[in-house]
């Protein structure tokens, strides 16, 4: 293979603003309902879990926490599931078995009453 050197210097401006545009792409989104572009607001609690469902707007993401039953004197596992808003910019990132923080919001529908916010870790290869 031939080494191809010495680009010159008008390529890597080039090359540098096509980068610095698609950063700008990915980072701004139309969607109205997202945290970061739009006029959602965030408040109250922040769960983190899996993504188990994913449609154009909404994932489903569930956790498990620790029970106690008082009766029993014992602890138990219980799962809960939620549903989150998926903002536009966050919609590529995110898919089915990723790790993800969601946070409060104003109820958007009768069952989402979170947004996801970001996304801490790929699908884990079994
Ligand atoms: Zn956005």
């Amino acid at each position: 293979m031939e080494k191809v050197k010495g680009k010159t210097h008008k390529e890597k401006e080039e090359k540098k603003e096509k980068r610095i545009e698609a950063k700008v792409a990915l980072a701004v989104c139309k969607d109205k309902n997202c945290p970061f572009h739009g006029k959602l607001s965030t408040r109250g609690r922040k769960f983190r879990g899996y993504v188990t469902k994913k449609f154009p707007t909404r994932v489903v993401i569930e956790f498990e926490r620790i029970i106690y039953y008082k009766k029993y004197e014992r602890y138990a596992k219980a799962r809960t599931k939620l549903h989150a808003h998926l903002p536009a910019c966050l919609a590529d990132k995110i898919n089915v078995g990723d790790y993800v923080e969601i946070a409060e919001c104003r109820p958007l529908s009768k069952i989402i009453h979170f947004v996801a916010t970001r996304k801490l870790g790929e699908k884990e290869e079994k």
